[in-house]
């Protein structure tokens, strides 16, 4: 008999007073017993509404059988047919709107943590399986994956799978991507992107570091020097937008990429490390996405009072619910309706936040309300730090560096739904091709193109 309990259990976490000093791990996680009563709440519905949710079809009722089977690893065996990166996914998945949106528990009550249970299998097998993944047989064919971050991961991994030699160039020095260099310590421990970079390494992937491809190598001498068959881009999206508004050249402005990769890549929150950061003490965020919460959150971290700049309202919100929940029982302050306007400064430094009051207008034909600009009202926030999130977009370093590649006027590569793109044998996908977006949609596009590679490569013999 299924449990009928109306609420999912709740995720054991840090206490909010003691975790918004420290940069440890937020979510600790699932035991077996709240993993096995979670699962019980699944009713093994035939037609798996919750699958049409995940974007790479992780066969959901499968793996939370074999949960309620006390088969972890059989469960871990299931999810890893379909995701190559679980343990990243089953943390940082907008699984209330995939997945578990559809989960027919959340229409009287609340849906079956998937993605908790997910976290917890993957969780599992990191702990008690140590035996490395057999080397599959080379098939004597050449690929390059430009970018070590989710889509590239997850194209690098099924084309090892498949026996292809594959390398991966990435630009920093760590593998990763946004995982690395976005994705802060307390949302997804660097160990557990570690480990799924140890798993590529493992089934024989090389990653090759600090090679930005457009300069140090193009993709024109992959193909024709080194011998590659075919190349996937997987480069992200990590050009920062600003606002340009007054003040954008003060010392304390920062985009939220580089305030990020400051601390979570290069450790700048540790005593003695080589990449320092100034320690705010009020810090002002501007935007409203799962980046502009991280960016908050680590200055929280740091020792700062931080306020959130957001010109909607709270219901247009576009970062997890979670996250906003999560910042706010960390102390952090929403200022909504509010667009910074300019930033004060004095002696060369940020001094103050000056912010335009907004209301929404009236819903256009969409249903879509603006903001605008409410006459006269006209306010001011102190502070010594100003963090820019309002978006990126894709390095238009590799597009301009290699003939027949199209880009649109996004600067994201033109692409068809396998990843080809309009140059012959070079495939893309993540945020490369469709802008910032999510992890498992960038795992599953390099995923599809892995597959078309494949499918291109063979034609070809
Ligand atoms: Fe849900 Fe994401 Fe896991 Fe798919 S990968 S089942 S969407 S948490
Ligand atoms: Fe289980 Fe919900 Fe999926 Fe049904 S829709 S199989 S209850 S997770």
């Amino acid at each position: 008999m299924p449990n009928m309990r109306m609420d999912k259990n709740p995720m054991p976490s840090q206490d909010p007073n003691v975790r918004n000093k420290n940069f440890e791990e937020v979510a600790l996680g699932y035991t077996e017993e709240q993993a096995i009563d979670e699962a019980e709440r699944c009713l093994n519905c035939k037609n798996h509404p919750c699958m049409d949710g995940c974007p790479v079809q992780i066969s959901i009722p499968e793996f939370i059988q074999k949960i309620v089977e006390k088969d972890f690893e059989g469960a871990y065996q299931v999810i890893n047919r379909s995701s190559s990166l679980p343990a990243v996914c089953g943390r940082v998945c907008p699984q209330e709107r995939q997945c578990e949106s559809k989960c027919v528990r959340g229409i009287k009550g609340e849906a079956v943590g998937i993605g908790r249970l997910e976290r917890f299998v993957a969780d599992w097998h990191n702990k008690n399986v140590t035996a490395a993944p057999e080397k599959p047989q080379p098939n004597g064919h050449k690929c390059a994956v430009i970018g070590c971050g989710p889509s590239g991961l997850a194209c690098a991994s099924d084309l090892a799978k498949k026996g292809y030699d594959v390398t991966i160039y990435e630009a920093l020095h760590t593998p990763g991507g946004v995982l690395a260099y976005g994705i802060p310590e307390f949302r997804l421990p660097k160990a557990i992107v570690q480990k799924e970079v140890d798993g590529l390494k493992a089934l024989g992937v090389k990653i090759e570091t600090n090679v930005v491809i457009g300069k140090s190598i193009t993709v024109d001498e992959l193909f024709d020097e080194f011998g590659y068959e075919s190349v996937f881009i997987g480069s992200g999206a990590g050009l920062p937008r600003f606002m340009n508004i007054p003040g954008e050249n003060l010392n304390g402005v920062y985009s939220a990429n580089e305030f990020l990769t400051r601390i979570n890549l290069m450790k700048a929150f540790k005593e003695g490390s080589k990449t320092p950061i100034e320690r705010p003490k009020k810090a002002v965020i501007v935007g409203g996405g799962n980046v502009a919460m991280d960016a908050a959150r680590s200055a929280k971290r740091l020792g700062a009072d931080v306020t959130i700049v957001y010109r909607r309202s709270m219901e247009e919100l576009p970062a997890r619910k979670e996250e906003v929940e999560h910042a706010i029982e960390e102390g952090i302050i929403f200022k909504l309706l509010n667009n910074p306007i300019e930033i004060v400064g004095e002696e060369g430094r940020v001094k103050a936040v000056r912010c335009q009051e907004m209301e929404l207008s009236e819903p256009d034909e969409s249903g879509r309300r603006s903001p605008v600009p409410v006459e006269g009202k006209i306010n001011e926030i102190e502070a010594d730090c100003f963090i820019v999130s309002i978006g990126t977009s894709p390095n238009p370093l590799i597009k301009s560096t290699t003939d027949g590649l199209d880009a649109n006027n996004r600067g994201c590569l033109v692409a068809d739904e396998n990843g080809a793109t309009t140059r012959e044998g070079v495939f893309a996908g993540g945020d490369a091709v469709t802008g910032a977006a999510t992890v498992i949609l960038a795992m599953g596009a390099g995923k599809k193109a892995a597959a078309a590679m494949d499918e291109y490569i063979q034609s070809k013999q």
